[in-house]
């Protein structure tokens, strides 16, 4: 079985500073692996622990630099890494983003049963990327998973959290899966694993690969822009109790809401 883990670099700061060009300043901060991939990355190795003979390759759209961020994934015992980069990325939004990752994996990667990906990115934060791949590739995707389970090479379970608490749905592979943040301590790299990944290639694919053409990818192939970014202000310590329906109903008019007496 061959699952791709899709996963993404962000800084590792709650102090996150804008461009002028309103994407997220990255120069000068360190690096690490989405929070939310940690997990897609565990998911991925309890299926290669239980069914046996999996192969997992990490993959990445990003600087050069990436390259550090796929090696740690596989010093815990990923097997491959690619990195996607090209100049012509860059500026790409959430529909580029999955275009670009959806293109290089149907031209270099076709041959795999799964993708697994984080739901949510904590720099960008859309949670569109995975399901944005999953419909250019056209394969089935679940949302907001807990936990995989039997899989047959066939099909797997996937436990998703939903208002009401859980639901198990069974879903055809090839699949795109997004998993939520679990509650298990990470995998930690063992001695064995990070020689592996000192001595392991990073396959590096650029626009070329993956057939798009530089209108398609990056900022020109992107529908969306930022048009600000800007610190919401806290409003922590400024709440104030309603005592009764009518006071209710007069914040909400002073606050622009709609209000049917
Ligand atoms: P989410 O959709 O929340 O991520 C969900 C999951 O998708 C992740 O857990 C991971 O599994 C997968 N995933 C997401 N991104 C990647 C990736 N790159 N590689 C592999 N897997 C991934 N960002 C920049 O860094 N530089 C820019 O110049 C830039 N320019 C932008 C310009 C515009 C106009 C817009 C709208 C956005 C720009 N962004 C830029 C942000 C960029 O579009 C998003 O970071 C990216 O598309 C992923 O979206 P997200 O962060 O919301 O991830």
């Amino acid at each position: 079985m061959k699952i791709l883990v899709c996963i993404k670099q962000v800084p590792d700061t709650t102090d996150i500073k804008w461009t002028e060009h309103n994407t997220i300043q990255r120069e000068g901060v360190e690096s690490v692996i989405n929070p939310f991939d940690v997990y897609a990355i565990e998911e991925a190795l309890k299926l290669k622990k239980s069914l046996g003979n999996v192969e997992i390759t990490v993959l990445t759209m990003g600087p050069l630099q990436a390259k550090e961020m796929l090696k740690k994934a596989i010093s815990v015992g990923c097997d491959n890494g690619v990195l996607l980069t090209d100049k012509k990325f860059a500026g790409a939004d959430t529909y580029a983003t999955g275009k670009t990752i959806a293109s290089a994996i149907q031209n270099k990667l076709p041959d795999y049963d799964l993708i697994i990906c984080g739901q949510f990115a904590v720099d960008g934060d859309t949670a569109q990327t995975g399901p944005s791949i999953a419909s250019q590739l056209n394969i089935p995707q679940v949302t907001y998973v807990r936990e995989l389970s039997k899989c047959d090479g066939k099909c797997i379970y996937a436990k998703r959290e939903i208002e009401e608490g859980f639901e198990t749905v069974k879903v055809e592979l090839p699949a795109l899966i997004c998993v939520l943040k679990g509650f298990e301590e990470p995998t930690r790299p063992t001695i064995n694993g990070i020689i592996k990944a000192q001595n392991s290639d990073i396959t590096v694919y650029t626009i070329e690969d993956t057939g798009l053409t530089p209108e398609e990818a990056g900022l020109k192939g992107s529908p969306t822009y930022v048009s600000k970014a800007f610190r919401p202000v806290n409003t922590r310590g400024e709440c104030e109790f309603c005592i009764n329906c009518d006071t209710l109903a007069e914040k909400i008019k002073e606050f622009g809401g709609i209000c049917n007496e």
